[in-house]
Formats: C-alpha cells, structure tokens, sequence
C-alpha cells in the first residue's frame, strides 16, 4: 500500500485528511455514524420499500469484506465510531458474524448495530453476538401473519417472531422493532404490536412512511404521522411520558408508559424532519457514499478501492468532501423534493 505522501496529495491536504478534526459539514453537524449496507437483495418484498420483480446488483459489484473494513478504517480516523449494518437484508449476506468481528476489533468502533427484518435471526442471532454485534433492530409492521403476507409478498412472520426470541436468548438487550406505519393498511396493528413489545419487554419504534419506494406509490395521505400514532396509543394501551433519557441526535423520540411498563417510539421523518441533528452517513452496497437517505449525488468510493494502488489518504478525502458537501436537509415537506433514483432497498435504510 502507497503511503499518504506517495499518494500525489499535498502535505497540507493529507494533514488536513488525517487531522483529528471530526467529520464536519457547513451547517456545523458532526458526523460519527456510518450506516453499511452490505446488500441490496432481500428474503421478502415489502410493498413500501421494493418492487415485486427487481434487478439486483451483480455480485462482483458488491464491496468485498475486505474493502468495508478499509473503508471503516479510514472512516474510524475521522471520527466515525457508531456503524450499523443494513440493507436489503444484511443476514442474507454470507459469513456476515465474520464482518461483524472484522468491524468490531477496528480500533476508534465503540458500537455495531444491525438492521433486520429477523427472518434469519434464529440461527444468526448468537453468532452474531459472539463476533460482537451490540445492538439489533428487527422490522415487524404486524402481529398479523396474513397481513404480513400483504406486506412483504412473502411468509415469515413465525420466523421473525422466533428470531426475536432468539435475539433476546442470545443476551441481546435492548432489542428494538421498528414497525412502519401506513394510514389505512397498518393502522389496526399499533396495538397488538404495542401490547407485544409491553410483554416482551421490546422497545417498539414506529417509522413515518418516506418517499423512497417504487416510484410514485408514496403520498402524502398514506403518511400515519407520528402524533396520530402517539395518540393512538395513548387511547388504546395509556399516558405516555416524554424520555427523560432521550438522546437529543437520534431520530426517534422515545416516551415511556406512565405504568413503568415499557417504551415507545415514533421516528417522523416526515412530519418532525430531524436534519438539522443529523449525525449520519451511508455506504451502499456497491460502495457509494451517501450523505443523506434523500441525496440526489453519491461519492464513489468503491472506484477508489478498486483502483490500481488505493490509497487511504485519497478515500479519507472523498469522505471528508462528501460530508462537507451536504445540504441542510430533505425537503420532503416542500414542492422542491426530487425523490432519489435508489429505492430503500438499495440504499440501506
Ligand atoms: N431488511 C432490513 C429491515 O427490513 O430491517 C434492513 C433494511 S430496511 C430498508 C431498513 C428499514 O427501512 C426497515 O425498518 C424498513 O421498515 C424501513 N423502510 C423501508 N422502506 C421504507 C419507507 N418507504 N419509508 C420508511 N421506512 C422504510
Ligand atoms: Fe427487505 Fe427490509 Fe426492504 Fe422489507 S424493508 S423488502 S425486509 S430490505
């Protein structure tokens, strides 16, 4: 491997790469949270997230174990210390405990998180965990088989419901579920699912529907806005109290049950944009770097890896440079917002 002064950067700009200066964009915002998609493919077929019929990714364009752990690296000397893996869905990536335990032993990499549907959390949940993944999120929208049928195209609401349990038999605590909620179609399922993660004491997150699906299929009136949601639950199960323990850069707002019996969350990314604390970045799986769900341009990283001689001064460059570039916030709510041309699936929700 070059070193960074063999790289052709000048002295000054591999200082100002590798300074201990965090990730910092124009708006102020410090960047520590890299998101991994590791694929684009996926078991099911959530209605909200891809199409029926989809053109996956070839394989060979993928990053290679390999090329996520140096991306991580470099990442980690600018100030990245939270990654979370995602997809499509990251367990159908083989061998991924080994990715786990690469990330995990990177020095500066305080926390890896993963994102699931939890369809393969059954028998992954404990190898997980030994190659040191510290937090698991499972998507569950419903307590009801056929409508998760509805949801995803597919079956597996068993083995998620397993999976969770898994999770949890594998010393995994807090497990959190983030359930999506669409007006009309999941509207019957906050309470059972609520009542679900009350008893097994899970701490259910509820995600406002975004644009990034099939093109067109999202409208505003499908939205379950989050306060419809709380009231809902405050209806249906009791009074809720706002966190006293919330971290003020998550997206989700957390508030517990006044009974002491548990929490819940709503992540509004529709009706409380939360841009202006936003603390993270995204790695696609064919190794484009994102500095919004939303952004419209991408950094390649992956032309970076895969050049003749890679150099990390080069790539912690492109990542300084993205993040630097990134635009106050989606605009959603505004008759400016163009939808990105990647579907969820394929940027790693
Ligand atoms: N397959 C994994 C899973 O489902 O958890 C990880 C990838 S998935 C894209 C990550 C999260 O994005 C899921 O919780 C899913 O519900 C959410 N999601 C997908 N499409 C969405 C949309 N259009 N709006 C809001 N959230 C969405
Ligand atoms: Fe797959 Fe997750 Fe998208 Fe559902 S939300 S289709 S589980 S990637």
């Amino acid at each position: 491997m070059r070193s960074p002064l063999e790289s052709g950067l000048s002295a000054e700009s591999i200082a100002m790469t590798f300074s201990p200066l965090p990730l910092i964009d124009s708006f102020g915002r410090v960047h520590n949270n890299l998101r991994i998609s590791v694929t684009d493919r996926c078991n099911i077929r959530c209605t909200y997230c891809m199409p029926e019929s989809v053109q996956f990714l070839p394989r060979h364009d993928l990053l290679s174990f390999e090329e996520i752990e140096r991306v991580v690296r470099v990442a980690a000397t600018l100030g990245i210390d939270k990654i979370r893996l995602t997809g499509g869905e990251p367990l159908v990536r083989r061998e991924l405990p080994g990715l786990v335990a690469r990330i995990a032993a990177i020095p500066g990499i305080k926390d890896v998180g993963l994102t699931t549907n939890g369809i393969l959390l059954p028998e992954l949940a404990q190898p997980l965990k030994a190659a040191g993944l510290r937090r698991i999120n499972v998507s569950l929208d419903t307590m009801d088989p056929v409508r998760f049928r509805e949801l995803t195209r597919r079956d597996g609401w068993e083995q998620v419901i397993e999976g969770i349990h898994a999770a949890r038999r594998a010393g995994f605590d807090p497990i959190k579920i983030n359930a999506i909620a669409l007006k009309g179609v999941t509207e019957a399922d906050l309470l059972p699912l609520a009542r679900f993660a009350r008893e097994n004491a899970l701490e259910l997150r509820f995600i406002e529907y975004m644009p990034l699906d099939v093109a067109d299929a999202w409208d505003r009136s499908k939205v379950l806005l989050a306060e419809e949601i709380l009231e809902r639950l405050r209806q249906g199960i009791g009074p809720l109290t706002p966190a006293a323990d919330q971290d003020p850069r998550a997206p989700a707002v957390d508030y517990d049950y006044v009974d002491g019996r548990g929490r819940v969350g709503v992540i509004a990314s529709v009706s409380r944009p939360f841009c202006g604390s936003c603390n993270r970045i995204r790695l696609t799986a064919d190794g484009k770097l994102r500095n919004c769900l939303f952004a419209l341009d991408e950094t390649d990283l992956r032309a970076l890896l895969r050049q003749n001689e890679p150099n990390d001064a080069e790539i912690a460059r492109a990542i300084r440079d993205s993040v630097a570039g990134k635009w106050e916030g989606h605009e959603i709510n505004s008759s400016r917002f163009i939808k990105p041309e990647r579907l969820m699936h394929a940027i790693g929700g």
